[in-house]
């Protein structure tokens, strides 16, 4: 089975912005992700470049339609070449060959019955040139965009029969519950389907710059409609209509979208397929949209983020795992440089960079930097049975477009590995003169890391062929099946010495998004700040990181009337101890096993001499003192907010 993979056509009315950046990256990703399966792949991207609107910002930008279009459509293609993107194919609806395949696909349809020639009629804004359903005036008589009153007109259009599909989609829907991923977004498309379906006005007369009609049509006046032309570039783009050779890529297996895009994708798509007789793709995927701190990002306000000026100053794969580890898919996500800097220190820096550095530290010690793998079996058959089940557990993730989990889980392999090096601690067993376990230890690493390296490489390309190369393998097909399916451990190696892949940032590297003016008339504001002086804002509250704990140990501590001193599970690499002075309220032995609620960014202090690395959250009254903890049990480090 091949495997075809596409994003949305972008339109080029603007520049490439960090959603695009997404859904690239996303789509990127999957398609390395089947090709190191060794899956037969073809990823598609492009531009779509009709319509009224372009041939508009055309006219503004003082260009002819197709040079604007040309600029723009380049702008994309230098991005993707820039960030390093996998497209087979980048298509443009202003290529020939897929003005054939839009006609054909016209033909066909109309051959078939599906497209018949009537008027379209509506209120139509004459100097914004677009018909507005009613709904959507102002007062029921005036233009949304520019005021102007509107007017009845009466235009010929070519006319899909969308309404002969409706209960063709709703079956469909029903029949295939992963047709729209995630699950949860197919309710809007089934009400709207089930509202009923209008026949769709497929042409129009009022501009020019479309697809013309097809020859045989003899009807020259019509163009295209945008959305006919832009959907079928997921199969002309294969061949459609002409040089039909990729056909058999057809039908997709995942197409990425917006959300905005979804019915779209999910409605009108379809209809075209059933009725030119092609099978649906498997799976549309329909992804969220993405804030700046939580800000809708905008030009007005100045806070869009340039895809390029991150991936410049932060480097392009940092920001495919951030988007990819940040958001659950199909949620909309928000980039903020603090959170973006997080991950990059603790879970690149500190989980993975971390980890090569220090066997390339033991190694270079204990065995002048060879590495062999034939004790580790003996010593850590515990830890390769961990590995291996993390390992068996991604595929699932990867297959729902759950980037977000599938690193999340990933990211336990070094858990294991971080844990194996604490509990075995090479360096004393060397003291001990028991080298075969400490250099067990330290080949059992680089064979997880040599796996992480593997499955992280459809996440970040360039990164682990570093890590690869620096443990003397290739990624790629093959050793997907060695290490991966086979299970087979690496054999005797030297270790190569590599720089940090990822430098600590102790510093924003970007300048912050402009403050945004809340958008309350001053009087207001004013009133509020009134009532109250303590009010603070939202990221105020968000600077203290709160996470559910657990208590994994709990003693009294000696000498103290009040404290007890627990170790609690953050979901970090070790607990963390916290002194608490609630010993009158609980004794050690309740604690354990229980979640409790810790500001987990404080700066530790020292009480009684000892160490306290957070602070628990509880509630006293004159009644006493108790402790507040999640209402169900939920994963240690979960955050709170
Ligand atoms: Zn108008």
């Amino acid at each position: 089975m091949s495997k075809y993979i596409t994003t949305p056509i972008y339109y080029v009315n603007g520049e490439a912005h960090i959603g695009h950046a997404y859904t690239t990256f996303i789509a990127d990703s999957v398609a390395r992700y089947e090709r190191l399966k060794g899956e037969k792949t073809f990823f598609l991207t492009g531009t779509d470049e009709h319509g009224q609107k372009i041939e508009e910002s055309a006219q503004k930008n003082g260009k002819p339609t197709q040079e604007f279009a040309d600029e723009i459509s380049a702008s994309f293609k230098n991005l993707w070449d820039d960030f390093g993107i996998s497209y087979d194919k980048f298509i443009r609806t202003t290529d020939e060959e897929h003005k054939i395949g839009v006609q054909k696909a016209f033909e066909t349809m109309y051959a078939k019955g599906d497209i018949y020639k009537d008027f379209y009629e509506g209120h139509y804004c004459v100097s914004c040139e677009t018909f507005f359903p009613e709904t959507q005036l102002v007062d029921g008589e005036f233009c949304p965009d520019c005021g102007r009153t509107t007017n009845i007109v009466k235009e010929e259009s070519y006319f899909f029969r969308l309404s002969n599909y409706q209960d063709k989609l709703l079956a469909y829907y029903e029949e295939h519950p992963d047709f729209v991923l995630p699950r949860s977004r197919i309710n809007e498309v089934k009400n709207f389907v089930a509202g009923g379906l209008r026949d769709l006005s497929v042409t129009r007369t009022s501009f020019t710059w479309g697809v013309k009609m097809p020859k045989s049509m003899n009807d020259d006046k019509h163009v295209m409609y945008v959305w006919l032309d832009a959907l079928l570039n997921y199969i002309t783009a294969l061949g459609y209509g002409k040089d039909e050779k990729n056909m058999d890529f057809w039908p997709a297996s995942t197409q990425f979208v917006g959300k905005d895009i979804l019915r779209f994708h999910a409605i009108y798509w379809p209809a075209f397929l059933m009725s030119l007789d092609l099978p649906l793709p498997k799976h549309i995927g329909a992804h969220g949209w993405w804030t700046r701190d939580g800000e809708k990002m905008s030009k007005s306000k100045g806070n869009v983020v340039a895809p390029k000026e991150v991936a410049d100053l932060y480097g392009v794969e940092n920001l495919r795992y951030f988007m990819l580890r940040e958001v659950p898919f199909g949620q909309d996500g928000d980039f903020s440089q603090k959170a973006f800097i997080d991950r990059i220190n603790s879970e690149l820096s500190n989980d993975l960079g971390n980890l090569l550095n220090r066997i390339i530290g033991m190694s270079g010690k204990y065995s002048d930097f060879i590495i062999d793998s034939e004790d580790v079996q003996i010593y850590h058959s515990k830890e390769l049975s961990n590995m291996n089940g993390v390992l068996d557990s991604l595929d699932k993730f990867m297959e729902n477009m759950q980037t977000h989990r599938y690193l999340e889980e990933l990211w336990k392999l070094f858990s294991i590995a971080n844990k194996a090096i604490e509990e075995h601690a090479p360096w004393v067993k060397m003291k001990e003169g028991k080298t075969e376990e400490a250099l067990a230890t330290v080949a059992l690493v680089a064979n997880i890391l040599a796996r992480a390296s593997i499955m992280l490489h459809p996440i970040m390309p360039n990164t682990t062929n570093t890590i690869a190369d620096a443990l003397s393998f290739i990624i790629d097909n093959a050793s997907y099946k060695k290490f991966i399916v086979e299970k087979q451990l690496l054999s005797s190696f030297t270790i190569k010495k590599v720089p940090p892949l990822f430098p600590r940032i102790e510093e924003p590297l970007m300048q912050e998004a402009p403050k945004v003016e809340p958008c309350k008339p001053k009087e207001e504001l004013k009133e509020i700040d009134k009532e109250d002086d303590n009010l603070i804002e939202i990221g105020q509250f968000f600077e203290t990181s709160l996470k559910v704990g657990t208590v994994m140990e709990a003693e009294e501590v000696p000498k103290s009337k009040k404290l007890l001193k627990l170790q609690v599970d953050l979901g970090e690499e070790k607990p963390r101890q916290v002194i608490a002075g609630i010993k009158e309220f609980y004794s050690a032995e309740e604690l354990v096993n229980t979640q409790i609620c810790v500001v987990a960014n404080l700066k530790p202090a020292k009480l009684m001499g000892m160490m306290s690395e957070g602070m628990l959250l509880a509630a006293k009254d004159e009644d006493g003192l108790c402790l507040v903890r999640p209402e169900k049990p939920k994963k240690s480090g979960t955050p709170i907010g």
